[in-house]
């Protein structure tokens, strides 16, 4: 197979490459961001992108997100992100995921992929043939229950920090995605007694979380409007924008979807607008622990569990930190996470 690259020169961060190769009919983009701390681990994404220019967009954001998301939860790992330009729904072939791991194996393992939206464990197999920097399959398996449980005791810190509630009873959530992640997340918060709002792209994905959760279904467009305590963004990306950010009608943002905020001066708008936003990369952590707990040994779900609750200690000091600088959490928790990469 012809797998050609190039190397973009993009001054934010330490390499990224552009893959193609035609016959598997593949397109992506690795992006490291940040390899100070250890070795660049992110997910590999499969999505339909409307441009070449909002797929680099996408993959330079998510790797740097990636850096700090490893920072704050102190694993010795660094920030990367691949991202594949094609429907996960019809493109998806071995001959592609093979390439993409040949493209994988550049980097010699400064970048270890994994799944994310649009791909899947069988993806990681089939990449697992060629690189043995296709993460999540010695153990760990899929990060998203782990993922969903971390974005748990994110919300649970979230609502007893905001709401001075000890409890997610009778908390009312509207959940924007219902897919790997936010399935999982859904039923977590029902049985801790949580109301259910719920909004998904795909009506199947819908019905199983009303058939588990009692959930309510809410127009996907307008499911970050519902009068709630807490709108939990679990698709993609830039869902606060200059669109959405005077819509919201909740008191908290605390969701397991990477870069929330399409800028950083939306989160500057949430905390003007006096809701509490958790930074994405800190509540969404869980995963990350998962894999981590795979690379840097034998994995122990017992472990991965112990890393993933410290994502509520983090979040409180992050929001104890903002308040007393009278500060957006966004900022604030950046400022803290490159404190840490340069410390
Ligand atoms: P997924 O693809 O399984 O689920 C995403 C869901 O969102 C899908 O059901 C999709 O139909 C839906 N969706 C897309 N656009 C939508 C819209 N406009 N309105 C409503 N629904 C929409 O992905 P996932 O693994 O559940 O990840 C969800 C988010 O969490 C992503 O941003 C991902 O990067 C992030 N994340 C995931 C993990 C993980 O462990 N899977 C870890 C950290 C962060």
């Amino acid at each position: 197979m012809s797998n050609i690259y190039r190397d973009i020169d993009v001054s934010t961060h330490e390499r990224v490459v552009y893959c193609q190769n035609d016959e598997a009919g593949l397109k992506a983009w690795i992006a490291i961001h940040n390899t100070k701390k250890g070795p660049a681990l992110g997910g590999c994404r499969m999505w339909n992108y409307e441009t070449e220019e909002e797929a680099l967009f996408d993959v330079l954001r998510l790797s740097e997100g990636m850096t700090y998301k490893a920072a704050l939860s102190h694993l010795p790992l660094g920030g990367g992100k691949a991202v594949i330009w094609a429907d996960s729904r019809t493109d998806k072939t071995d001959v592609l995921f093979e390439a993409m791991g040949e493209f994988v194996n550049i980097f010699d393992g400064g970048y270890i992929s994994g799944e994310d939206v649009g791909t899947r464990l069988e993806d990681m197999q089939v990449m697992a043939r060629v690189t043995e920097y296709a993460g999540s399959l010695k153990g760990s398996g899929d990060p998203s229950p782990m993922t969903a449980y971390g974005v748990l005791k994110g919300i649970e810190a979230s609502v007893q920090y905001k709401l001075g509630r000890k409890n997610l009873q009778g908390i009312k959530v509207a959940i924007q995605g219902v897919g790997a992640v936010g399935r999982h997340l859904a039923h977590l918060l029902f049985v801790e007694g949580c109301e259910i709002y719920v909004a998904d792209i795909i009506d199947d994905n819908v019905r199983t979380v009303v058939r588990r959760c009692n959930a309510t279904v809410v127009e996907h467009a307008d499911i970050h409007k519902v009068d709630c305590d807490v709108f939990v963004p679990c698709a993609l990306g830039g869902i606060i924008n200059d669109e959405t950010v005077d819509e919201l009608n909740c008191s908290i943002v605390a969701g397991s979807a990477n870069n929330q905020l399409l800028d950083q001066r939306h989160g500057v708008m949430l905390h003007k607008n006096g809701i509490l936003y958790a930074p994405d990369y800190v509540i969404n952590a869980g995963g990350l622990a998962n894999i981590y707990c795979e690379v840097s040994g034998v994995y122990s779900e017992e472990r991965a569990r112990e890393l993933t609750l410290k994502i509520a200690e983090s979040l409180i000091n992050i929001y104890k930190k903002a308040a007393i600088s009278g500060r957006p959490t966004n900022i604030v928790a950046d400022e803290m996470a490159k404190e840490i990469i340069n410390g």
